[in-house]
């Protein structure tokens, strides 16, 4: 067994027991294993342990890990996870399965005319940044209930939320608002959780959680 094997084994049984512990149904929360950065023999060894689900951060990184892979692999599903710039919306709607970090206008009309161009009407969630940090991407949440009107009216496919919490702040704070304003807007998948907190987004209700050193280890620079 490979060491990537292996820790994919042991995070799905954590899954499971954290699953169990808060009487979730283990088949609606989604490991996104996070390729970005990692080479691609490590991706391979993910997909020969069965794995499936990647999330990428950019666009042109994704093509070079993904490019090829995709035709072996008929089905994979693959997440957009990072910062998306408008004119990339062709390349992403092209390659990509989900986008999980829809934060504004602008980006909401790219991709509202390329799903059309393409018909490709993709799964897509709004990034929210939950602590209002400055230099974050992600809708801040007193705009939320406008930017979805847009979205709906755009004919944008919102299924979820997704959230990356500050750095400085409890995880579980930030997991538990995103809950709450996914509640309140109707949304019931949630994008939370990365290879130090997965467990208590979990807890709290992550439907998709994103790992990335947890599976392949430490990323090239
Ligand atoms: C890189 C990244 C992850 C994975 O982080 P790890 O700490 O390696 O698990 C998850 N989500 C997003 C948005 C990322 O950019």
């Amino acid at each position: 067994m490979t060491q990537i094997s292996e820790n994919l084994k042991i995070l799905r049984q954590k899954i499971e027991k954290q699953a169990l512990g808060y009487a979730r149904k283990v088949e609606e929360i989604n490991l996104v294993a996070v390729s970005k950065r990692q080479p691609v023999e490590k991706i391979q060894e993910a997909l020969n342990a069965g794995h499936r689900l990647f999330g990428e951060s950019r666009v042109q990184e994704a093509y070079e890990h993904w490019q090829d892979l995709r035709v072996q692999y008929n089905n994979l599903k693959l997440h957009l996870i990072g910062p998306l710039q408008t004119n990339k919306a062709k390349e992403a709607v092209a390659l990509f399965d989900v986008i999980e970090t829809v934060d504004r206008e602008k980006l909401v009309l790219a991709l509202s005319l390329e799903m059309k161009k393409q018909e490709r009407f993709l799964p897509c969630f709004i990034q929210v940044n939950t602590g209002d940090e400055e230099q974050k991407a992600g809708v801040s949440p007193e705009t939320l209930p406008d930017f979805v009107t847009f979205c709906q009216e755009q004919n944008l496919n919102i299924v979820g939320l997704m959230c990356i919490p500050p750095v400085d702040e409890p995880p579980a704070l930030h997991f538990a608002f995103l809950k709450k304003l996914a509640h309140q807007n109707g949304f019931k998948e949630l994008s939370m959780g990365m290879s130090s907190d997965f467990e208590q987004a979990i807890a709290i209700g992550a439907t998709y959680v994103r790992v990335g050193t947890g599976i392949f280890g430490n990323r090239e620079s």
